[in-house]
């Protein structure tokens, strides 16, 4: 499904990325951790074509797109970024709007259906976030963990092969936390195809087919999870981990 190659990401004279390597394939949930500032952010930006990646390739499905000083086909870029959705730490819901104005919005722009069709297929993305009872409502009169799912039905309206989460739960108090991690547990068990950044391990524990622990620039470590978090082979993982516990 996503295969990363020898991809780089600087920012001016700072290199962020400097090799990332790493495959996912079709319905397998993959977690991302690493310190602060190690570049999981920028990496996911990467995938989501938010940032573009100064080397290096991406391939998607059958989509292939190769970054060099060269100019590439910006077309090529927008069919890419088709792959996926993306759920950000802040919500980032268009205030003036209900939830469901916010779901059905980019479908309404890119696809082309019904706004009846869409709000249908909202009210059954709603009911699996467990947000249905709030759909005529605004993001300010709702709690974080309310957001926060309203924000995955709307990823989820435009039927994204990958879904992308960029800490999804560090912005909300902890007692909103499980309320969203176990809507994206629901996603895992469907076979969604996931890449997450998380600093939740038990959660990445249950979820994750493949933890990736990025330092430096460099995928460090990777494997699944009882590898990785319980038996690390690195030594930067292990001082990682522990300095979590
Ligand atoms: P955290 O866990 O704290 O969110 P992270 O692993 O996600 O960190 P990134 O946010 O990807 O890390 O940032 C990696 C590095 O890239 C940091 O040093 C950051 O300052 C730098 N960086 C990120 N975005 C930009 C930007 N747009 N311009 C300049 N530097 C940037």
């Amino acid at each position: 499904m996503i295969d990363v190659i020898n991809l780089k990401k600087s920012f001016d004279n700072t290199t962020v990325l400097e090799s990332i390597n790493f495959s996912v394939k079709k319905g397998e949930v993959v977690c991302l951790i690493g310190p602060s500032g190690s570049g999981k952010t920028t990496l996911l930006r990467c995938l989501n074509l938010l940032e573009i990646p100064n080397s290096g390739a991406i391939k998607m499905g059958d989509d292939q797109l190769t970054f060099s000083e060269r100019k590439f086909k910006k077309n090529k870029l927008l069919t890419l970024r088709k792959y996926s959705g993306m759920v950000f730490q802040g919500f980032h819901l268009f205030p003036h709007k209900t939830v469901m104005e916010n779901i059905i919005e980019a479908p309404l722009i890119v696809k082309k259906q019904s706004k009846a069709k869409l709000i249908k297929q909202g009210e059954q993305l709603l009911e699996k976030v467990g947000m249905i009872d709030h759909k005529d409502k605004y993001p300010d009169s709702l709690s974080g963990g309310q957001q926060q799912r309203a924000a995955i039905a709307r990823a989820l309206m435009m039927e994204p092969a990958i879904m992308l989460f960029d800490e999804p739960t560090s912005a909300l108090d902890p007692q909103l936390v499980r309320e969203v991690l176990k809507v994206i547990e629901g996603l895992a068990k469907e076979g969604q195809t996931m890449v997450i950044v998380t600093h939740e391990m038990n959660f990445a524990r249950r979820v994750a087919d493949k933890v990736l622990f990025i330092d430096g620039g460099f995928i460090v470590e990777e494997g699944p999870p009882e590898q990785v978090l319980d038996n690390p082979s690195h030594k930067q993982t292990k001082t990682f981990l522990q300095l979590l516990d």
